[in-house]
């Protein structure tokens, strides 16, 4: 039987525990397991390469993302380090010029020194992808919606150019979360989640996930996470988990207080431009709409005096949006990205991206909307 997404979550991956009948997946804080006889286990030899709460992880993270093998890391820049080590010197990635700060730091300031080549583009327009795939090129990286610009892009089409040059296509689905957005579906090959954020939701845990379909995938990914070790701890899994069973009305929710501030935003006199994928004039209105359910509570906009100085006095007046990077959880946030989550990006490249020093982020929480917009309407006033 096919079950809901709503269903999903808060059985995915859920089975008694067979010692005790426990509704709910234990902690197994252990490191090790005893074996009756040399080789003679229960399929848990060592923690680093099996834990039973992190299985219980991953069979949900696969079941939400209608996948079939899912992985744990330790935080999603870890399991975005695992897809780039299925990679060898020489090798090019294609990735998206408008993403999370982490990953560029990670490609360009570590990667990039032991040989692995990346190539920058826009990929809200997938001719740009196209163009620039070589022989050497091995993989795609693309972010949608990205952090903080909420572009948007056409992960089908992606998919089918990344099938037609033989390479592999990995998306960071953060911001959409499995609710929201499956890309296997639409034909990529990984899919990449910081589970800090909307899959956690509640700021309590950093941690990543990939999912695949593939087995000979997931095999090789599941080497690299046993044998360079960057896996989560059982108590961190088990937050996961309990996070997921919530995921569905929390994002039913972030979805709606998303929409409504997106909209205020856009009447309120002193506000420039809002970025967010819902307005009907939003250049990947359309693609949104087709590859997602929703369009979340991510929200970023410069104010109509887009000066440095009043961008940082209204960050500096909210009392409900806490001032601090990160994003997804139930407490609404507010994000400076040029000196927060951005800051490792070199100000030409983001300006020239179209991220600006007076931008604004907005992770809208499940909170009552009407409070949350008299804490923004006292801040902008
Ligand atoms: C936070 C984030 C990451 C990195 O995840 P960590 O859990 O912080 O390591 C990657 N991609 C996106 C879109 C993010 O928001």
């Amino acid at each position: 039987m096919q079950l809901h997404k709503n269903t999903i979550c808060i059985h995915a991956g859920m089975e008694p525990d067979p010692t005790t009948g426990a509704i709910m997946t234990p902690i197994y804080q252990t490191s090790t397991y005893v074996q009756a006889a040399p080789a003679t286990h229960k399929g848990y030899e060592y923690a680093r390469s099996q834990n039973p709460t992190r299985t219980a992880l991953e069979a949900a993270l696969a079941a939400l993302e209608h996948g079939q093998y899912g992985l744990a890391f330790s935080s999603g820049v870890a399991a975005t380090d695992a897809v780039i080590k299925l990679l060898s010197p020489g090798d090019e990635v294609i990735a998206a010029n408008d993403m999370y700060g982490g990953t560029y730091r990670l490609f360009t300031k570590v990667f990039a020194k032991f040989g692995i080549q990346f190539t920058y583009v826009d990929t809200t327009d997938v001719q740009n992808i196209a163009n620039a795939i070589t022989a050497k090129t091995k993989l795609l990286w693309i972010e949608t919606p990205t952090n903080p610009l909420m572009n948007i892009t056409d992960i089908a089409a992606v998919a089918s150019i990344a099938k037609q040059h033989g390479v592999l296509l990995c998306v960071d689905n953060t911001f959409a979360s499995p609710y929201l957005q499956n890309p296997l579906t639409l034909g990529a090959d990984i899919v990449m989640h910081s589970a800090t954020k909307y899959l956690g939701g509640h700021s309590d845990v950093i941690q990543g996930a990939l999912v695949v379909n593939d087995a000979a995938l997931r095999e090789q990914l599941y080497f690299i996470q046993k044998s360079c070790g960057a896996v989560p701890g059982p108590q961190d899994c088990f937050l996961v988990l309990r996070g997921i069973k919530t995921l569905h009305v929390r994002m039913q929710r972030h979805c709606e207080n998303g929409a409504t501030i997106a909209h205020w935003l856009r009447n309120n006199p002193k506000v420039g431009k809002v970025y967010w994928p819902g307005f009907e004039d939003n250049a990947g209105y359309t693609t949104a709409k087709k590859q997602m359910h929703g369009f979340g509570g991510m929200i970023s906009f410069e104010l109509k005096n887009d000066s440095v100085e009043e961008a940082k006095r209204v960050l500096s007046s909210t009392h409900l949006f806490s001032l601090a990077e990160s994003l997804g959880g139930v407490e609404s946030l507010i994000n400076h990205p040029a000196t927060m989550t951005h800051a490792s990006i070199p100000r030409e490249e983001r300006l020239k991206n179209g991220l600006s020093d007076a931008l604004i982020r907005l992770s809208v929480g499940i909170e009552d909307v009407n409070d949350l917009i008299a804490d923004l309407e006292k801040a902008i006033g």
